[in-house]
């Protein structure tokens, strides 16, 4: 099922894709998708609604974060070998992890903000997992279950900010609008193997990033796993697993986002964002 929140920000209301693509609105059974309807029961009760039925939302509207109530915004970094090259930075022996400021969440397709004075704002095409249910010490074989479903992310960064500014990534990484998230939460169910996903990035038509999740270098079972032997995961938290080689930073000289530029970017499965910088 691919589950999302249409609407203007702030009064979203509840949805899921039909079959034929379409948004079907759910307002009338579900008032907002909070992390408890990520529990697997309640995901399976959202399965058997008959979309068909639900009314049909003609025009195309905004898509905001997918659920409500996250709790926590986590990323990965350095998870694609060549990224890690193109980083001049080694290709770490665990997991990098930091994490993001809730508030940097945004909807799929809303406007990246570029933040005052901004010289090298940067773009981040990433696979996303939304945890359904509650996580610590769990094993890599049972990692998995734990999860509710998979977003299409793109990691906006400031890297001044990430590199320059004394330590911590998430400085460079938390403005308002740095995290475009959906435009929907496709269930585990239809994404067995998360491992065999093709991505792509593009800017202004170009294409910047091209890659499949079978690169990563630690796969969302382990990072799962790795993440829930120091920290509590809980129903609602969103982890994003890393980019690939192709942004900004990496290539020679430079490139970076500047204003009316504009950012598209898709995964299998996932759907696709595209936003202008403003
Ligand atoms: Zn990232």
């Amino acid at each position: 099922m691919k589950l999302l929140r249409y609407g203007p920000l702030g009064q979203e209301k509840v949805g899921a894709l039909d079959k034929s693509g379409q948004v079907r609105d759910l307002s009338l059974l579900i008032s907002e998708l909070t992390p408890e309807w990520l529990a697997p029961q309640r995901l399976a009760a959202l399965a058997a609604i008959d979309l068909e039925k639900m009314p049909l939302v003609i025009d195309q509207p905004r898509f905001g974060i997918p659920f409500s109530g996250g709790r926590q915004f986590i990323a990965i970094g350095l998870n694609y070998r060549k990224h890690a090259e193109e980083s001049g930075l080694p290709i770490p022996a665990e997991p990098v992890v930091f994490t993001k400021a809730l508030t940097s969440m945004s909807g799929a397709n809303d406007d990246i903000v570029m933040p005052e004075g901004s010289e090298e704002l940067d773009w981040e095409v990433e696979l996303g997992f939304v945890i359904g249910t509650l996580a610590r010490k769990v094993t890599r074989e049972k990692a998995l279950e734990h999860v509710a479903g998979y977003v299409l992310a793109n990691d906006i960064s400031e890297r001044h900010w990430q590199i320059k500014r004394n330590g911590q990534w998430g400085k460079g990484k938390s403005f308002d609008s740095f995290g475009p998230i959906g435009p929907w939460l496709t269930t585990a169910d239809e994404i067995p193997d998360p491992q065999i996903l093709s991505m792509e990035l593009s800017v202004n038509g170009v294409v910047k990033q091209s890659s499949n999740t079978a690169d990563m270098i630690f796969p969302v079972a382990e990072i799962v796993s790795y993440l829930s032997q120091f920290m509590t995961l809980l129903p609602g938290d969103v982890v994003i697993t890393g980019t690939p080689a192709g942004v900004g930073l990496g290539m020679k000289p430079a490139q970076f986002l500047k204003k009316g530029d504009v950012v598209s970017l898709r995964i299998d499965q996932l759907g696709s964002q595209t936003q202008l910088v403003v």
